[in-house]
């Protein structure tokens, strides 16, 4: 299963009209479709948009019920190993800059700090929130880090303190239950104050912040979700599954879900990531895997840029570079986790292009991949787990409907 990280898009002025899939010349990905078929998927639910765990997670077998409650909290928190027991809150967070007031926002990515964000952590650990409540900060990539809140009785029901505007200039947001009448949330969302007044507290006199022009001196907190595990039918099947990928967030989702991951310093989340070897890492992961998710990340950083042209190009790079795949004994759905609008450089509803080959499958007359073609094709417009439940019914590995409950039939 390739996932190209926000695939679809909708028609660019600068490609006469046509969407970046649409104008790339592409030919190893329209031989594969020449003797399979393509159609349109929706991650979630049609013309709703989605982040990149939710659609990934939804081609990952991961039920709708599980998908609805996935957020990005115990995602990130997977994939940098925190501990996580049953009943804690995580939540993604942003080190940031700001005022001496302690509220307002100088930067939100504290000028994108790059260096000791772990030591910046280590003064942030086993803070008393109060009602015996314990918060912990853990450093991921650059600024991001992850919050997590250990104590009875915790809601993930709480708003962010994140303004997440463009515009820095913003104040901290007061942590907020967002259903009135549940307790738990209130409670939790008091520690939360809590600690973004008392890692303030500590970071602005932390040493590493003494001399630095845009001081890591705050934290921004979004994404709150408990600590749990997805059911997973790759997982109840005992399909051995990996996946490789440059993102963290997409190692976070894989660890959380039980499969392998497959890193290798090439490997990165933009335009620079070793595609041959990425690649030739998927016909070896093969060998020992069942089913292996390759995750390219830069096609939707490219239309976040509204580089239209960039996201074309880059796919023919990336379509040279799928020509060491060999393709006949294999099963190979090539989509995506979400739709991507280059024009407003914004995730989109818009339903995914997506094919399947397989040997012997239905083959529609569908020449070229794009997202006009994808419209036409055999396999009409599905939810994202029809495309997951095709490519393992090809496999040969989805039994009938009576060795597993009725909770995937929806996933
Ligand atoms: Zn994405």
């Amino acid at each position: 299963m390739i996932i190209l990280d926000g695939l679809g898009d909708r028609p660019v002025i600068a490609l006469n009209n046509q969407t970046p899939l649409q104008a790339a010349n592409t030919p190893v990905m329209d031989k594969l479709l020449a003797k399979g078929s393509c159609g349109l998927i929706d991650p979630l639910s049609a013309g709703f948009p989605v982040d990149t765990h939710t659609g990934s997670a939804a081609l990952m077998g991961v039920t709708r019920k599980d998908l609805l409650k996935l957020t990005r909290g115990p995602v990130e928190a997977a994939g940098v190993g925190v501990d996580m027991r049953s009943g804690d809150v995580l939540l993604r967070a942003n080190f940031a800059t700001v005022h001496d007031d302690g509220e307002t926002i100088l930067d939100r990515r504290a000028g994108r700090i790059t260096r000791g964000t772990r030591e910046l952590a280590e003064a942030l650990q086993d803070i008393d929130c109060g009602e015996g409540i314990i918060a912990c900060v853990y450093a991921a990539t650059h600024h991001r880090a992850v919050v997590r809140l250990r104590g009875e009785n915790l809601s993930p029901d709480i708003s962010n303190t994140d303004p997440c505007h463009l515009n820095d200039n913003f104040k901290i947001l007061t942590c907020h239950a967002l259903d009135a009448s549940n307790t738990m949330a209130h409670k939790t969302a008091k520690a939360l104050n809590r600690f973004t007044q008392i890692s303030h507290a500590r970071l602005k006199i932390h040493t590493l912040n003494k001399s630095a022009r845009l001081p890591a001196n705050a934290l921004l907190t979004r994404g709150a979700g408990l600590a749990f595990n997805p059911e997973n039918l790759l997982n109840r099947l005992g399909l051995r599954t990996a996946v490789i990928s440059g993102e963290r967030t997409l190692h976070g989702l894989a660890r959380l879900l039980g499969f392998e991951v497959i890193e290798n310093p090439g490997f990165t989340a933009t335009a620079d990531t070793d595609l041959s070897a990425k690649f030739k890492a998927v016909n070896e992961a093969l060998e020992k895997h069942d089913l292996v998710y390759l995750h390219i990340k830069a096609t939707d950083i490219f239309s976040h840029s509204q580089d239209a042209q960039g996201k074309c190009d880059y796919l023919e790079v990336i379509d040279k570079a799928m020509e060491v795949i060999a393709a006949d004994n294999l099963v190979i759905a090539i989509s995506a986790d979400h739709s991507t609008d280059s024009n407003t450089g914004n995730h989109c509803g818009d339903p995914v292009p997506s094919l399947l080959y397989a040997p012997g499958c239905r083959v529609d007359s569908i020449q070229h991949f794009s997202e006009t073609g994808c419209s036409q094709g055999g396999m009409g417009r599905i939810r994202a787990s029809g495309l997951f439940f095709s490519l393992l019914d090809h496999m040969g590995r989805l039994p009938n409907y009576n060795p597993y409950d009725a909770t995937f039939l929806d996933a």
